[in-house]
């Protein structure tokens, strides 16, 4: 029967796991697995540099589950064994989500923590027991502080998204909780990145890793089809609006960011109003918010889900055909990031920017970065189009041209510094991304190549 999972039998997966990859509909392991899952399986410890898509929870989650199998005959309540912590409540759920899969053929029981909920129903899962939790630092702290979460019997620890971890500022809280769990235990950290900070973590934290990594992803934007369209900021929302009223495009669905949350809020009442279903996911709404908006947009109830970065981050949507930045990203890095969202698992994605006339600089960094001159579309009715060689930073605007007027108004020096208040503010907003490569969802993983090699990557050394 698993003559179509031999890849992964040659990982060394048991057969409760392969079950529940063909049930999954899974035929080959990713590159990350192939390097991750059999010194892990072997109690090693691992140092992986990989973004979210590439597959790294299966990589750490299957062989946890294997590990765990012999336990699971205990019918006592048993220990928590196993501690996966992430950054945030969306990537908490997502492999909480991912457990219940892989774990669906054995008698496993897990739970996941975080904040901005009722802390209820997580102790009571706690005091019933549970093998796994999943858990974001702040509120596992809480609960540790309490006196209901008990680490002393932990084997497993995994540390997800490093860096993001890093910047959303949990160091401390991370190194809280690591000085309450046994000195001996198998540890697994992952990171998108691995600037130095990352490294004096994982210094502090793993013993003798073996170092493993999925091959960079700015390549990700050679296969999504990009555009840009130059337009006022305060026509964007025409041309969202009329770009999803085209049937042309035919978008089923779309994720659009905006670099505010107000911003969020704003193009959702937008859209509302001309009749698209649309939902906002950004840092005021209440999980439960988020969470209904997510579940909405995946059964297709909205067309649109309007995110800003912090929120969109670690979300996982499968086929979406769709990103739209409403606001063009003032980190490169983010663009990449935001797009890797489309054209994931092999299918093609489409990627449109709006762009004013403010955002010329940020356009030009991104196609430094990502070495390609992003297609413009001149076909749209709310062109804004300034007097440049395409795609270079723009020195001056058109004579006649219709932004003529604006520019001129932007010139004083008060517009100039209104501008640079901004700036600062976005940047605080973005930066804590700062460190993250964005690098995200190289879909060639498993795209239609069934040569097996997929993405560069480079031996694990030991
Ligand atoms: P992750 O990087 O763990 O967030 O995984 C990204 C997506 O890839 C998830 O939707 C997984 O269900 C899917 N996935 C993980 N491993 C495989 C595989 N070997 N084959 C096909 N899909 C996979």
């Amino acid at each position: 029967i698993f003559v179509s999972l031999k890849d992964f039998i040659n990982l060394g997966l048991a057969s409760p796991l392969l079950n529940a990859l063909a049930k999954q509909g899974y035929k080959k392991p990713t590159p990350i697995q192939i390097q991750a899952i059999p010194p892990a399986l072997e109690g090693k410890e691992i140092l992986g540099t990989a973004q979210t898509g590439t597959g790294k929870t299966a990589a750490f989650t299957l062989p946890i589950l294997q590990q765990l199998l012999p336990v699971l005959k205990d019918k006592n309540k048993r220990p928590i064994r196993v501690l996966i912590l992430t950054p945030t409540r969306e990537l908490a759920l997502q492999i909480h989500d991912s457990i219940t899969h892989y774990g669906s053929q054995m008698e496993v029981f897990h739970t996941v923590i975080f904040g901005g909920v009722g802390q209820k129903p997580q102790t009571d899962a706690l005091r019933r027991g549970v093998d796994i939790i999943t858990a974001t630092p702040g509120r596992l702290l809480d609960l540790m502080n309490q006196g209901h979460v008990n680490l002393s019997r932990l084997e497993h620890f995994v540390l997800d998204e490093a860096d993001r971890m890093l910047d959303m500022g949990f160091i401390h809280d991370v190194k809280k909780i690591f000085s309450k769990i046994p000195s001996k235990r198998q540890t697994l950290l992952f990171s998108a990145t691995m600037p130095k900070e990352v490294l004096s973590l994982s210094n502090f934290l793993l013993n003798n890793p073996i170092r493993i990594s999925v091959a960079p992803v700015s390549s990700t934007a050679e296969k999504v089809d990009q555009k840009v369209f130059f337009v006022d900021q305060k026509s964007k929302r025409l041309l969202l609006k009329s770009l999803l009223n085209d049937d042309k495009s035919a978008i089923h669905a779309a994720l659009v960011f905006t670099r505010t949350k107000h911003g969020a809020n704003r193009v959702v009442k937008d859209l509302t109003k001309n009749n698209i279903t649309a939902q906002a996911i950004h840092g005021n709404k209440s999980q439960n918010a988020r969470q209904n908006a997510l579940d909405n947009f995946k059964k297709r109830i909205t067309r649109v889900l309007v995110a800003t970065d912090i929120a969109a981050r670690g979300i996982d949507i499968d086929d979406l055909s769709h990103v739209i930045n409403y606001d063009i990203p003032n980190i490169p890095e983010t663009y990449v990031h935001r797009i890797g969202r489309t054209g994931r698992a092999g299918n093609s994605g489409i990627a449109w920017s709006f762009v004013d006339i403010e955002e010329h600089k940020y356009l030009y960094d991104i196609q430094k970065l990502i070495k390609i001159e992003i297609e413009i579309d001149k076909n749209h009715e709310f062109q804004a189009l300034p007097n440049v060689e395409m795609g270079k930073r723009v020195q001056k605007p058109k004579r006649n041209n219709s932004n003529e007027k604006r520019f001129k108004k932007n010139k004083p020096k008060k517009a100039q510094s209104q501008k640079k208040h901004h700036e600062k503010k976005s940047h605080n907003i973005s930066g804590l991304e700062k460190n993250i490569s964005g690098k995200e969802n190289d879909t060639s993983y498993w795209g239609s190549d069934s040569s097996g090699s997929g993405g560069a990557f480079t031996k694990p050394k030991n």
